[in-house]
């Protein structure tokens, strides 16, 4: 990485001059009646209810570093073939992967400002990318979200997958988050007015 690339990456990432996430625009409110959010609603109800689970928020990658040494030292001793262990194991599946897991979301306020395509015209560079949505679980349909921030989903059509939110709608299935904020059909369809309107 040459030194433009790095202050290109630092400019992307300075502070905008407009709303980086909004919420419904006055336009959004009054000519497709989409009500106005509280700025404290959540994209989908569980800690807020129920702020004495979210204490436990740091059992679950907890569990996965115990269970990658826990198989790493099985591994050592009945496949010392291997040639693995308990702390190549904590390394790559716990250390590694979290990092690159950081990376991919760093992207989002990146590349998906970069390429792709724009379905919105949004007030910045967003962009939807199907190989970063692909890569991030969803998050790559960034053009959408900068659209309607609220909406508990990012891909708003089903062709565009979104495995995060296919995720929440597991667990609202299940009755362990609730309230998933939808993206109102004049917002998501909102383009298509635009295209008859010829702007
Ligand atoms: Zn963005």
């Amino acid at each position: 990485m040459n030194d433009r690339s790095i202050a290109e990456g630092l400019a992307l990432n300075a502070p905008r001059p407009l709303p980086y996430c909004s919420y419904p625009t006055a336009t959004d409110i009054a000519q497709h009646g989409v009500q106005p959010l509280p700025e404290t609603l959540p994209l989908v109800n569980f800690q807020r209810a129920r702020p004495h689970r979210s204490r436990w928020y740091a059992a679950v990658p907890a569990a996965l570093a115990l269970a990658l040494v826990g198989a790493g030292a099985v591994l050592d001793r009945t496949a010392p073939g291997l040639g693995t262990g308990p702390w190549q194991m904590l390394v790559w599946g716990f250390c590694v992967s979290t990092v690159v897991l950081w990376h991919a979301t760093f992207t989002i306020n990146s590349l998906a400002h970069r390429f792709g395509s724009r379905r919105y015209a949004t007030r910045d560079d967003s962009r939807n990318n199907s190989w970063l949505a692909l890569l991030t679980l969803g998050e790559g349909w960034h053009n959408n979200h900068h659209r309607y921030p609220a909406a508990a989903r990012q891909g708003f059509y089903w062709w565009e997958i979104d495995i995060s939110y296919l995720a929440l709608r597991a667990l609202a299935a299940l009755g362990i988050v609730w309230d998933l904020q939808p993206v109102p059909l004049a917002i998501r369809d909102s383009h298509r007015a635009a295209e008859r309107g010829g702007r």
